[in-house]
């Protein structure tokens, strides 16, 4: 694998840059999350400022530790939020990537379950194309959730939405997995819209825990995100990664936290947790293992420029 062809392309919530300027990325993490559900999700439900105010310093301090890029993985209903992200993007110089696409059932619209894959794939490829909620951010991937295990057929539709939006629109998609067998479902499926396997990103993969299904995703040429890190066992994912290292899949691992939030709900937004695990114990944990820096550059910077690459 190859780093990001020269002039690919990414789309950060202030429009496009060339993908050498992502720099080190955390692939998968969140500003803020509501978890109330389709029905009651609105921004009325939080104040932005105080959303802004409140995350700022987590942004501020990855920004010290050298990451540069930040994809948040809010997916619309769980209070993605356009105008939050570019004002943190303003303020901290971090590049900020969001994303179209929907979760999985209670963060489902009604509309929804009555509509094609077609139409739904229709409003995320209006939001590519238009900018989300009326403002000119578009996203830069599309983010889909199953279950941990073979899809439900309101599953198989949003990731056939996803398909088709991802074919329409060059961006690359990531769908909460945690299991081997969801995500070999979700690829037969995507595979069978003429999806490439190296536009999908199996999030939370680090949940599994047979490497057998692993390795099969990965030799599909999947992209293999190892995203607990800080909240699961350093010692668990480690020995993931080593197994995938060892395996020759440096070119598609991805390593992030799922950190943050701001909470919608909890006074002041609950108590985030920090995005710096990578940074100040993980990396350095690496180290000791004897990864050496062009390993650890490929994984933090050369494969978030390439997984996020549009087209
Ligand atoms: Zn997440």
């Amino acid at each position: 694998m190859q780093m990001a062809a020269h002039g690919a392309r990414i789309m950060t919530v202030q429009g496009e840059i060339d993908a050498a300027e992502l720099g080190f990325t955390l692939p998968h993490e969140h500003v803020l999350v509501d978890f109330g559900g389709a029905q009651t999700a609105s921004a009325d439900r939080y104040d932005r400022e105080e959303v802004i105010r409140t995350m700022r310093p987590y942004v501020e301090q990855i920004a010290a530790a050298g990451v540069t890029g930040f994809v948040d993985c809010t997916p619309m209903y769980l209070a993605r939020d356009p105008h939050v992200l570019r004002s943190l993007s303003e303020q901290t110089g971090m590049h900020f990537i969001t994303n179209t696409g929907q979760y999985k059932e209670p963060y489902l619209p009604d509309e929804t379950f009555r509509i094609t894959a077609q139409a739904l794939a229709g409003q995320w490829i209006r939001e590519w194309e238009e900018g989300i909620e009326g403002t000119d951010v578009r996203p830069g991937f599309i983010k889909t959730a199953v279950e941990p295990r073979p899809l439900a057929p309101m599953q198989q539709k949003v990731v056939t939405a996803a398909a088709i939006a991802s074919r329409a629109t060059g961006l690359t998609i990531g769908t909460h997995a945690c299991a081997g067998i969801a995500a070999l479902h979700v690829l037969r499926l995507l595979s069978a819209h003429g999806v490439d396997p190296a536009k999908w990103i199996f999030i939370h993969a680090h949940m599994e825990t047979d490497f057998d299904l692993i390795r099969m995703v990965a030799r599909e040429g999947s992209w293999i995100e190892l995203d607990g890190i800080g909240a699961a066992n350093d010692a668990s994912v480690l020995s993931m990664l080593l197994k995938l290292l060892d395996a020759g899949f440096v070119g598609q691992v991805l390593l992030s936290h799922d950190a943050g939030w701001y909470s919608v709900g909890e006074p002041k937004g609950g108590t985030p947790r920090p995005y710096t695990h990578l940074t100040d114990v993980f990396l350095p944990l690496m180290r000791e293992l004897g990864i050496d820096e062009q390993t650890i550059h490929r994984v933090t910077v050369e494969n978030p420029a390439r997984a996020f690459a549009i087209g």
